[in-house]
């Protein structure tokens, strides 16, 4: 699949952080270390596009977030 400008595309997963929900708790980088990081007392970091093979464990992140900040989805959707 190409974008419209032409250049090569890969379609997957996508994450997206709500942090205007995220209380920074960690829960997510405890889930899914590969996905999630800290990256201070106050914030993480996260792969937008995470290999397939982090699927499950950014599924489990999700679930585990306590302010439900996480969002999944495929490329398209989101
Ligand atoms: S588990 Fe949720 S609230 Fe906690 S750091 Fe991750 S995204 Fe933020």
């Amino acid at each position: 699949m190409t974008c419209a400008a032409g250049a090569p595309t890969v379609e997957g997963m996508r994450i997206v952080v709500d942090l205007n929900r995220c209380q920074n708790y960690g829960q997510c980088v405890y889930a899914a270390p590969e996905v999630f990081h800290f990256s201070g007392p106050e914030s993480i970091e996260y792969d937008h596009a995470p290999d397939p093979g982090q699927e499950a464990a950014a599924l489990r992140a999700a679930v585990a977030c306590p302010m439900a900040a996480i969002t999944l989805g495929e490329a398209a959707a989101l």
